[in-house]
């Protein structure tokens, strides 16, 4: 089908085909920018027994010696997705007396999730799911947006990679909602997984251990003294640890230091209320893995669900653990990798989205300039029920 030539197209070998052509035509040559999740730095570097920012900066270099030019931090995005995540919640809030289907808000970072939402639930479903970008697709607008206009080329000179935990991530970037004006153009051409990028080093016969390190480039990364800065919360980008402290603030008036979860069925299906007076006035969950995740629909579709709003995660885990993620090596015990994995990412110095002075820059300048409608375009999206989808593509899942 048309769906899985999209998809076979997004490989590794794509990438080393567009970087050979390069070298091969210079008058035509792509500018190569690659960004790299930190979840997938953070599962090749339990790999390498590297810290994650040295990871980074090794898989920096490893790229630009194959010809990348520029290698970018999909953290620094993802600083886009939690303040509009926090936006959009607190506008939903404050309009949930008048639309009782705007609440609760349904994260949407993750396209395992959203597939399922709308090939199974369709038009019941769609109005809750959050019309945030996930940071891949915010990191689209970035590259073809901003960056080609500073580097004054067309977005369709630059082939743009994304390094992610997850497969379904390519999906995601086939999205027609994610094309640019002509056909051909996407704001994400190819999407390879953190185990991709362990086959390319293979394939070259490089081990990240024998790298040097390379300097990064700091235009669309979240870094301070080379080391990369992450955000706080969970391993899938800590949405609801952001949208919680900052409805709280918001809100209510409260500052919250230190969010207490509550383990309901599972430790994939947690809770945290904010209380005042007594009474419980925020009410968030984090839904991890598709059992959890149906039994949150069923509640929804009973009336029953007492949530404003819910981190949806398809993977068991979250994207730590997602099907992209290296394999654990032969007799290696893959809860102590998933362990590991979690402390090496967990270990970057967290800023919180509101400190980051270049994302507000570029607010100020970049999204002010091109008004307020093309703002709302680069930073959100929609969902669709299969029927609608308008690239003639199905959604399999
Ligand atoms: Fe991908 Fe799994 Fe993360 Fe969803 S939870 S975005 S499917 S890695």
């Amino acid at each position: 089908s048309a769906e899985s030539v999209l998809i076979t197209q997004q490989s590794h070998e794509e990438l080393f085909k567009v970087l050979h052509n390069n070298k091969a035509n210079e008058a035509e040559q792509k500018v190569v920018v690659v960004s790299v999740s930190p979840q997938s730095r953070a599962s090749l570097a339990a790999r390498y027994d590297l810290s994650s920012s040295e990871a980074g900066r090794r898989l920096t270099s490893f790229f630009k010696g194959l010809g990348v030019h520029y290698v970018f931090d999909t953290s620094f995005s993802r600083t886009f997705s939690l303040l509009e995540s926090q936006r959009e919640f607190v506008e939903r809030f404050q309009r949930k007396e008048q639309d009782k289907n705007c609440l609760p808000m349904m994260t949407s970072a993750c396209p395992g999730w959203i597939c399922y939402a709308e090939k199974t639930h369709g038009e019941f479903i769609l109005p809750y799911i959050s019309t945030t970008r996930s940071p891949q697709q915010m990191m689209g607008s970035l590259v073809k947006g901003y960056f080609a206009e500073q580097k004054g080329i067309g977005p369709q000179q630059i082939y743009h990679v994304a390094v992610m935990p997850c497969f379904d991530k390519k999906l995601e970037a086939s999205r027609s909602d994610f094309y640019l004006n002509s056909a051909e153009t996407r704001e994400v051409d190819c999407v390879i997984t953190s185990g991709e990028v362990q086959k390319m080093l293979e394939e070259k016969n490089v081990s990240l251990s024998d790298v040097e390190s390379a300097p990064l480039d700091v235009m669309f990364s979240s870094v301070s003294g080379g080391e990369f800065l992450s955000h706080a919360g969970s391993g899938s980008g800590g949405y609801l640890h952001h949208v919680f402290i900052n409805a709280a603030k918001q809100l209510f008036g409260e500052e919250v230091k230190k969010l207490t979860y509550k383990t309901l069925r599972n430790k994939d299906f947690q809770e945290v209320t904010l209380e005042k007076d007594g009474k419980a006035v925020l009410c968030f969950a984090s839904t991890y893995g598709f059992r959890n995740i149906q039994n949150l629909v069923q509640k929804l579709k009973r009336g029953k669900s007492p949530y404003d709003f819910v981190e949806v995660m398809a993977c068991p885990s979250g994207c730590l653990n997602g099907g992209g993620q290296l394999k654990p090596l032969p007799g290696q015990n893959p809860k102590e990798l998933l362990q590991k994995v979690d402390e090496l990412y967990k270990s970057e110095r967290s800023l919180s989205p509101e400190e980051d002075v270049r994302v507000a820059e570029l607010y100020q300048s970049w999204l002010h300039s091109v008004g307020e409608e093309r703002a709302k375009e680069l930073l959100h999206t929609q969902y669709h029920t299969v029927e609608k989808m308008t690239n003639g593509l199905t959604m399999k899942w």
